[in-house]
Parts: C-alpha cells; structure tokens; sequence
C-alpha cells in the first residue's frame, strides 16, 4: 500500500469575479419566467441551492449572466442555512435594502425553525422572525430540485394576494 502523502492544493479565497444575482429560467403553469436571485447562504443546505443553479439550463453560462444581471432588480431572496441572532441584523439589512418586495424563500429546516440546533442559545428559531417569509422550504437539506418548488410557490402566494 503506498503511504505517500497526497498534495492536496490549498484553498484560496479571491475576489469573487463577478457579483449580481442568479439568473434562472423557470416554466410554471405553462408560462416562461426569468428569476433574478441571491441566496444567502449560511451553511450547508446552500450547497443544495448551488446545485440547483447549476442544474437549470440558463446557468451554464452561469458567471456571464449573473454579472450581467448585476444593474437589475432582485426578484427572490433565498435563505440556506443556520441563522443566528448575531446575524439576524445584517440580514434584515439585506432584506431592507433590496429595492421593491422580494420573494424570500426559506430553504431548509435550519434557516426556518433553527433545525438541529433549535435549542440552541445563538441560533434564531427562524428567519421569519428577522424578515418577511413568503414560502419555506422543509428538509435537512432539501433536495436541490425543492428550490424551484419554493421559487413557484412564494410566487403563487403573491399572485393570489397573499403576504406575509
Ligand atoms: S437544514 Fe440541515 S443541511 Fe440545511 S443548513 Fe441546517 S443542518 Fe445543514
């Protein structure tokens, strides 16, 4: 058995190249959408949400869209991940200033009810108690595939007059 070590590189942290939302193409009810969205990923369920990126079709030029994308409105706020009451602030900064009402999805059991460490003293027991939720997503993750169902149904909400 060969106990070479393995040279493994060692991560760098950059400037991310480009900045601005996600751009998705979304089909519901049979009508063709562009979705403008940032998440703010704050452990592990936004794996999921990049997976979701980029496994839709208009993110394989992922990067010349979104800074394409950087000048336009923000149509969905995703949340992925632990939040905390330390971190509850600058999030409801962000919310605050993104121009118009964005749809805020809740993805996954942590960023709605604190998930696994609800019963923690530093994590907030759901970020509706920071911002606006308009649909949450279950799971610890949930499955890539369940942001778009969020995505439809925060939309659905909104076009039958619902807030929240
Ligand atoms: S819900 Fe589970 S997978 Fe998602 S951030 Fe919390 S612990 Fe991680």
């Amino acid at each position: 058995m060969d106990s070479a070590p393995v040279a493994l590189p060692m991560p760098s942290l950059g400037r991310p190249e480009a900045s601005g939302p996600l751009v998705l193409d979304l089909t519901w009810g049979g009508r063709d959408y562009v979705v403008r969205l940032v998440d703010v990923g704050l452990a592990c369920c936004s794996v999921e949400v990049m997976a979701a990126a980029l496994g839709n079709r208009a993110s394989r030029d992922l990067r010349e869209l979104a800074h394409a994308a950087a000048a336009s409105p923000v149509d969905v706020l995703v949340v992925s991940g632990t939040c905390t009451d330390t971190l509850a602030p600058a999030l409801r900064r962000l919310h605050a200033s993104i121009p118009g009402q964005p749809l805020v999805v809740s993805f996954g059991a942590c960023s709605s009810s604190g998930g696994p460490y609800w019963d923690s003293y530093a994590v907030t027991n759901g970020v509706d108690q920071v911002i606006p939720v308009d649909a949450y997503v279950p799971g610890c993750p949930p499955a890539p595939q369940a942001l778009l169902e969020g995505i439809a149904a925060a939309m659905g909400r909104r076009t039958a007059g619902e807030t929240p």
